[in-house]
């Protein structure tokens, strides 16, 4: 059985898409990490007054480990944000936090987006520990003990739960564009960014957007994969 599985090449391109994006970035963040901003507010302070500017009470604002591990957690109603964002009077941190706090508005709003993404991710859980065992069980099957019926349907399970996590990815982006599109529009509406400030921001956010682009993008092409190999090998 020598011959060249092609199919590789879309496993090839995602890492290298999810590795340009990473790049731009890492890039990106460490360039305006360097820009102070002329409201010398720091990304706590900046969430802070988002949230009371749109009248969210209820959710408090974290300083967490690590670098790039910012989140809004809706079951806790807590902007975490890293101790570099948290502390800092960059462009990069006052975007990052405004960012979190984008997603902080969208749960206050019952953006649906952002529901349908936050009632996906038990099933996704479940299903992405589930499918490569899936897969790997049906391949022994069709190969071992000749059971072609029941490793197919093993197989099949298998990238249908491998589905759900790229589904998953897919929900994910315009839940971060609008979390985006909201941190500018606070940023600019609360008077935070001085003249020019705004596409500096801009363009952090749309580094980090990026990121999910590309995360989805290659998630997609290792399905696609899988489906070719699958249909291949009827
Ligand atoms: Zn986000």
């Amino acid at each position: 059985m020598f011959y060249f599985d092609w199919t590789i090449i879309l496993v090839i391109a995602g890492i290298f898409i999810t590795a340009v994006a990473s790049g731009k970035l890492k890039n990106t963040y460490a360039r305006y990490a360097r820009v102070h901003a002329q409201c010398g507010l720091t990304g706590c302070e900046v969430a802070k007054r988002i949230l009371a500017a749109n009248g969210i009470n209820g959710v408090v604002v974290n300083m967490t480990e690590g670098e790039l591990t910012d989140h809004y957690d809706p079951s806790s109603k807590v902007v975490n944000l890293s101790s570099a964002i948290y502390q800092d009077t960059s462009i990069a941190s006052i975007s990052v936090a405004a960012h979190e706090c984008g997603h902080a508005i969208q749960d206050n709003l019952e953006y649906r987006p952002l529901r349908f993404r936050s009632s996906l991710v038990p099933i996704v859980n479940f299903g992405s520990k589930l499918a490569f065992p899936m897969i790997l069980i049906g391949i022994a099957l069709g190969l071992f003990l000749k059971a072609s019926f029941m490793g197919r349907t093993f197989i099949t399970i298998g990238i249908v739960a491998f589905s759900l996590a790229v589904l998953f990815q897919i929900v994910t982006l315009p839940v971060e564009y609008n979390a985006s599109k909201r941190a500018l529009q606070q940023l600019e509406g609360l008077g935070i960014l001085a003249g020019g400030e705004d596409a500096q921001a801009d363009a952090v956010l749309k580094a980090a957007a990026l990121t999910y682009v590309a995360a989805a993008a290659s998630s997609l092409l290792q399905l696609l994969r899988l489906i070719i190999i699958f249909r291949n090998n009827d």
